[in-house]
């Protein structure tokens, strides 16, 4: 969802999938608004929305939200029978909003439920209020699963520690061993939990260290740097993105970035020039002054047309 001007800079208006930070931030703004909350209706507009059946979604109509949550990129909504039941029997509304999605939340959401096929792919609506998962584009992706246990989720259960509990001898014994690329590894969601592709731009940026570095081979100072990177980077935005209560916004802002979705523009450092690296679907940016000696990576999708 960008356009390329002339000059080669990039007027953005990025949507990507939220991390870390905005899930946390969606978890945050569902716990103060909708805890102890009975749930009215679930009105699912979607075909492929919701992975699962057993329990349907009208096991949760009569519930109360016992609050929310978050395991990696995934938005866990607790629903309990009531808030004095044994959490043994709760439910989770598990979403992954992948690369499109969003929660947007209402003070006065429609009774009329949400037209199938439609933006929304799924409707909670509470005693005051409730939420829309939207999804834009034509690629459904959104996926959504009412569970007795997240770990009944794929998704969930396969997922490595938490981005954010990682100290830098924990962050060192996972990346002992690998032999991925940098950014590719603390991306795997298996490896790590919670890092995209915005965020390990960034992360990647503040650490100085190349998107393309061995993960198993960084020296002491090295991993110093990417641990404190790291956590410095996902806790300011975390801060930010609680901050601004996005559930009330359309989600296709973040601030803050230095580096990713800025392609063509002054590194905020040093003042090189952002490049990047383009896939068929997606891209990243990189600053090379400070990240690989001045050296700019290859990109795949130009050297494979000019094969
Ligand atoms: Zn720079």
């Amino acid at each position: 969802m960008s356009t390329i001007s002339a000059a080669g800079t990039r007027a953005c208006t990025l949507v990507g999938m939220p991390e870390l930070p905005e899930v946390t931030a969606l978890a945050a703004f569902l716990t103060e608004h909708a805890t102890g909350q009975r749930i009215v209706a679930v009105n699912v507009a979607s075909l492929n929305v919701l992975s699962t059946y057993d329990p349907p979604p009208s096991a949760l109509v009569g519930r109360i939200v016992r609050g929310a949550g978050r395991y990696g990129k995934f938005l866990d909504l607790v629903i309990a029978p009531s808030l004095e039941s044994d959490p043994a029997e709760d439910l989770h509304l598990l979403i992954h909003l992948a690369r499109a999605g969003w929660l947007r939340w209402s003070d006065s959401i429609s009774a009329v439920p949400p037209k199938m096929g439609g933006p929304i792919a799924l409707r909670v609506r509470l005693a005051n209020g409730g939420f829309d998962i939207t999804e834009a584009g034509t690629k459904k992706l959104v996926a959504a699963a009412i569970v007795r246990d997240p770990n009944e989720v794929p998704g969930v259960a396969r997922l490595g520690p938490d981005a954010l509990s990682l100290d830098r001898d924990s962050l060192g014994q996972i990346l002992k061993g690998q032999t991925g690329r940098l950014k590719n590894v603390i991306t795997n969601q298996t490896v790590i939990a919670g890092i995209g592709n915005a965020y390990s731009d960034e992360i990647l940026h503040t650490a100085k260290l190349s998107p393309f570095a061995t993960a198993g081979k960084l020296t002491t100072v090295e991993l110093d740097r990417l641990s404190t990177a790291l956590i410095s980077v996902l806790t300011a935005a975390v801060d930010r993105s609680v901050g601004a209560e996005e559930a009330r916004l359309k989600g296709e802002k973040r601030t803050g970035l230095r580096v990713h979705a800025r392609t063509g523009l002054p590194c905020p450092v040093c003042g090189d020039v952002i490049a990047e690296v383009s896939f068929a679907d997606r891209s990243f940016q990189y600053c090379p002054t400070c990240q690989t000696g001045g050296r700019h990576l290859a990109d795949r999708r130009m050297s494979r047309l000019v094969k």
